[in-house]
């Protein structure tokens, strides 16, 4: 926007100095016609008429090198607008690209989420109510995870290893009791892998 401002201020500029050479051309025009018809007789005139006209060359000739000066500036800046412009361009279609692809990554998301959602309502009818009470209320409490893997003797909610006398009740107690973590109380699923 900066380098279209700047073309349109040297549009503008070099207009207005195209004008003033105009207008200093017509001037010596008009003097050198008054010089040619022979209407001029006095010396002094003619004299003053004649030190006119190169002064109004000399005047053209230092307009003329003002509207050129101009004129690079504007071919610049024009230049600089063109580069730019290409530059949005491509700019703008990595980010419609990139717009695109997150789109897509949202809908697969969603779509995921919905079939997710389908199957855990498919495992929480099979649980009890107030165990998946529970868990619900844990999961709440803890971040999203009210139930945690127990590997080698390492609850994977709290990241803790069980004491002694802990594992001693998990190992005792019966296969469909609910155990939980002693440090972060979250549910303790068992494996085979558990370490007991
Ligand atoms: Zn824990």
């Amino acid at each position: 926007m900066a380098a279209q401002t700047e073309e349109s201020d040297c549009a503008r500029e070099q207009t207005k100095a195209e004008q003033d050479v105009d207008q200093v051309r017509k001037r010596a025009a008009r003097d050198q016609q008054r010089l040619d018809s022979g209407a001029v007789t006095s010396p002094k005139d003619l004299a003053n008429l004649q030190h006119e006209i190169a002064s109004l060359a000399k005047r053209q000739g230092d307009l003329e090198d003002v509207v050129l000066e101009v004129m690079e500036r504007r071919e610049s800046a024009q230049q600089r607008v063109a580069e730019l412009t290409e530059r949005v361009a491509s700019v703008q279609a990595k980010a419609d690209d990139a717009a695109g692809r997150r789109d897509a990554a949202l809908q697969e998301i969603d779509a995921e989420v919905a079939s997710v959602t389908k199957e855990r309502d498919v495992v929480a009818g099979t649980v009890p109510a107030d165990l998946l009470g529970l868990y619900d209320k844990l999961r709440r409490q803890h971040g999203g995870i009210g139930a945690a893997k127990l590997y080698q003797r390492t609850c994977q909610g709290c990241r803790q290893e069980l004491a002694i006398t802990e594992l001693n009740e998990v190992r005792a107690a019966a296969p469909d009791a609910v155990v939980r973590c002693e440090n972060c109380r979250r549910i303790l699923v068992r494996t085979a892998e558990s370490g007991l």
